[in-house]
């Protein structure tokens, strides 16, 4: 008798440890529907962050991410439940951390114990800033295509420490979010200015044109301001071009910097930008496009011994709703007209479209003319 119950005892641990197996099983599939759902960076690291505070009821989590592919270079991206939400650390390929689980013979394809590793930290600073996220497990995010990053984990909530079980299931749920990790990039990749960091021409397009359905649909207001930068032939042949990719860098950033989150600020070509602001009146979008002109107007640009100082022309444009069948390159021809006029009109300026505009330019051609 003994025996039979000892057998059926045997039985139902290992139903309940199955039952809770295909329980996790189940709870990573969610997640992995949650986080595949989001390609933006931000909301992806922390959906991963609480999905993972969630699976392992933990107090604490961060994760580092690649921010530099050329280099290695990964930066903490998120922190929870910890006192600050960045702490501004990078683990690059000199630190430990990243040798233990990439080094040129091995690929660590594990979680660890943080405590297993700790002595062998030599940098007293890459301990002391490991130290300040309260590690306990560190998980590498492998991808198909390498590492994305780093996921650092704290304490059980319980204060039980993790078995090997949770150990490998932290390792499988890494996994998973590095994937989703590395579609993010790809994705970022595709749609990317890289030098800028702007989005790319195609993109833009693609937005412009759901911009412009959404306004006709909805009747909302839409409007486009296009820069182009002042005399930068003129400034490259001076100082060359290198010098010039420091310039488009610099005024992309201080053009992302001062538009909002729901625009769509792009590098339209060489030295020409556009910005896509749905919701936006022209009047609301000149005081934009000045703000951005004064600002670049003022701004010190670095890479030589003395600052150096630019100006950028801008044209603003307004969809006309009232206009049918008015398509993405008329709207766009209008900014340019907006934008010719600021050039023509002395550059380092903003000019509103209107039909205005177009007369006053062909006067300014005649004039030319005329002056011949
Ligand atoms: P304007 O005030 O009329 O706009 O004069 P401009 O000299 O800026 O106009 P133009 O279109 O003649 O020259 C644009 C210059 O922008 C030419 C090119 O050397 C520079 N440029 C375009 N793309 C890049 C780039 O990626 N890097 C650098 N450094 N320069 C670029
Ligand atoms: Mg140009
Ligand atoms: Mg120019």
């Amino acid at each position: 008798m003994d025996d039979v119950a000892k057998h059926f005892g045997d039985f139902s641990a290992f139903f309940d440890q199955y039952e809770r197996k295909i329980m996790k099983l189940r709870n990573l599939l969610e997640i992995v529907k949650i986080i595949n759902s989001t390609l933006e960076e931000a909301k992806l690291v922390q959906t991963i962050l609480y999905s993972c505070q969630g699976q392992f009821l933990i107090q604490n989590a961060t994760i580092f991410v690649l921010e530099d592919a050329d280099n290695f270079i990964f930066r903490d991206k998120l922190s929870i439940g910890l006192e600050k939400e960045y702490f501004g650390i990078t683990i690059s390929k000199n630190s430990y951390i990243f040798k233990i689980f990439n080094s040129d013979s091995n690929r660590l394809r594990a979680a660890v114990f943080f405590n297993s590793i700790k002595n062998s930290i030599e940098d007293p600073i890459e301990l002391a800033n490991i130290e300040q996220l309260n590690p306990e497990i560190i998980s590498p995010l492998w991808g198909k295509n390498g590492l994305y990053g780093f996921l650092i984990l704290g304490k059980k909530l319980d204060g039980e420490k993790f078995n090997n079980d949770e150990i490998t299931y932290i390792y499988q749920f890494a996994e998973l979010s590095a994937i989703s990790i590395e579609n993010a990039k790809l994705f970022e990749m595709a749609i990317m200015d890289r030098m800028t960091k702007l989005y790319n021409h195609q993109y833009f397009k693609n937005r412009l044109i759901e911009e412009i359905e959404r306004c006709k649909r909805y009747n909302s207001k839409l409007s486009l301001m296009m820069f182009d930068i002042d005399h930068f032939k003129s400034f490259n042949d001076t100082y060359g071009h290198q010098q010039g990719d420091i310039v488009l860098k610099e005024t992309a950033k201080i053009i992302k910097e001062s538009v909002r989150g729901s625009d769509i600020p792009a590098r339209y070509g060489g030295e020409e930008f556009g910005v896509i602001l749905p919701e936006t009146s022209i009047d609301d979008a000149f005081i934009v496009a000045e703000k951005i002109r004064k600002r670049i107007e003022k701004h010190p640009y670095p890479g030589q011994d003395k600052p150096l100082f630019v100006t950028i022309s801008c044209g603003v444009a307004e969809f006309p709703k009232d206009k049918k069948d008015f398509t993405l390159t008329d709207f766009v021809e209008i900014a340019d007209i907006a934008l010719y006029y600021s050039k023509r009109s002395g550059r380092n300026r903003a000019t509103l479209y209107s039909d205005d505009i177009n007369k006053k330019l062909d006067k300014m051609r005649e004039e030319k003319e005329e002056g011949h």
